[in-house]
């Protein structure tokens, strides 16, 4: 076979983005992923899945399109090696594939808990449909499960076992959940909604073993402090390493991700990379920034694509992310510097934090029963996209309900624009 013009590694938002924006430019892509079907949404599988074991899980490309057919996807197949030089990929089954430009977007894999007994039946992590339809079937039998930290994979797998009627403990080395980027009037909100579904936060503790019985199935789980809660199962969610061994192995400049500029462009010119796998670093940016979310990845792909056709694009997006948990909606937007300081707005059933650097804001998060919080911050994030200043006067007058703040979170944005 001779050289492609395009060749995409990956199977998530990112490489289905990318490869979608190249097809759609009338290129011809190959698309390699290690799992047994095309790019799909990621996002159920903490969600739907869990709740429903029988959901179907979306993939990221409309079936009718026509560009489809420009895409040529070779399904397990795991990529093991990489000659930027020889422009050549080498997959696990011993083939190599030339190409003239590729795409890096292999995303990330799951930090793994390393005590005691964690190696062995009954630990589940969560990256991949098959992990998902695990610990959904583990939902069915076990009466006690244990959580390990309280990110957004933790306490979204709480709240999916909860409704399905399993006993749940979460247990968080930090003082509070989701210490990342969340304000913490917003965790305390999602702490107290979990307590109601009878759901037990436990911080500032860490496992430090896990116990089994004789026949190797999963008893407890015992503390740093020595406390033992038992358990028939146990899931970790204790955060994520980029996959940047391919790139590294390849030369290609990686610092806790593949180091990408704002177009997605690696140390080495005809090699790009996107998604949870990338540290990007814009001009300016001496740390560069990983960006963990579903509507990052999607974009950085789709930027990369453009410039490896040769056309100008780069990533100035405001970055957002949700999380749904029970009847109750999670937003967030922007990145929250140490220096920001927080104020509260909106209601006590629908409260937002905004995080402000002067008088400019840099990034807001709200939490509500429903879908409803997702207008104001997501008009929040235009404020932000725009350089804009809020009036919190302003703010604190208008009613505070989540539909007043979004009408003048829109109004400051066109202010500022
Ligand atoms: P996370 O959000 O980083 O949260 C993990 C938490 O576990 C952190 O608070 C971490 O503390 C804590 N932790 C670390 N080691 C621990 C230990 N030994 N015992 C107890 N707690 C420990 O990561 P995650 O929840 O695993 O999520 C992984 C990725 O999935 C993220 O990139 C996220 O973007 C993605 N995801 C997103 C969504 C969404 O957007 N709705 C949903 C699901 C997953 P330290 O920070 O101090 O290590």
């Amino acid at each position: 076979m001779g050289r492609h013009p395009y060749a995409v590694v990956g199977g998530g938002p990112a490489a289905g983005a990318a490869a979608r924006a190249l097809a759609a430019a009338g290129a011809d892509v190959v698309l390699l992923t290690a799992e047994d079907r095309p790019p799909y949404d990621r996002t159920v599988l903490s969600t739907e899945v869990l709740l429903h074991p029988g959901a179907s899980v979306p993939e990221v490309w409309p079936a009718a399109a026509d560009w489809r057919a420009r895409i040529q996807v070779r399904t397990g197949t795991e990529v093991v090696g990489l000659d930027p030089e020889a422009r050549t990929l080498t997959t696990a089954h011993g083939d190599s594939l030339t190409y003239a430009t590729a795409l890096l977007a292999p995303g990330a894999e799951p930090r793994r808990l390393s005590v005691s007994g964690s190696e062995g039946p009954s630990i589940h992590y969560l990256r991949d449909v098959a992990d998902a339809l695990a610990i959904s079937h583990t939902f069915g039998r076990a009466r006690r499960l244990v959580v390990v930290g309280g990110g957004v994979i933790g306490l979204e797998v709480a709240a999916a076992a909860a409704m399905r009627g399993v006993d749940v403990e979460v247990v968080e080395a930090r003082a509070r959940v989701l210490g990342r980027g969340v304000p913490a009037p917003i965790a305390a909100w999602i702490v107290a909604l979990h307590e109601r579904h009878g759901v037990r936060i436990r911080t500032g503790a860490a496992p430090d073993a896990v116990q089994r019985s004789p026949d190797g199935a999963v008893s407890g789980v015992r503390l740093i402090d020595g406390t033992v809660l038992p358990a028939d199962a146990v899931v970790v969610g204790i955060g994520i390493e980029p996959r940047e061994h391919l790139a590294h192995a390849a030369g290609l400049a990686c610092d806790d991700g593949i180091l990408v500029d704002a177009s997605g462009r690696t140390s080495h010119p005809a090699v790009f990379a996107a998604g949870d796998a990338v540290r990007m670093r814009r001009t300016g940016e001496s740390l560069g920034i990983r960006l963990e979310s579903f509507s990052a990845a999607g974009r950085q792909g789709e930027v990369a694509a453009h410039t490896m056709l040769g056309r100008h694009d780069s990533f100035t997006d405001v970055p957002w992310w949700w999380s749904d948990q029970y009847d109750a909606t999670l937003h967030s937007t922007g990145v929250a510097t140490p220096n920001a300081r927080e104020v509260l707005v909106g209601t006590p059933e629908a409260p937002l934090v905004l995080s402000l650097v002067g008088e400019r804001l840099v990034a807001a998060g709200g939490v509500g029963h429903g879908p409803g919080i997702a207008r104001p911050v997501r008009a929040a994030g235009r404020v932000i996209a725009a350089g804009g200043r809020v009036d919190l006067r302003e703010l604190r007058t208008s009613g505070g309900d989540p539909a007043s703040l979004a009408a003048a979170f829109r109004a400051a944005a066109r202010a500022s624009a």
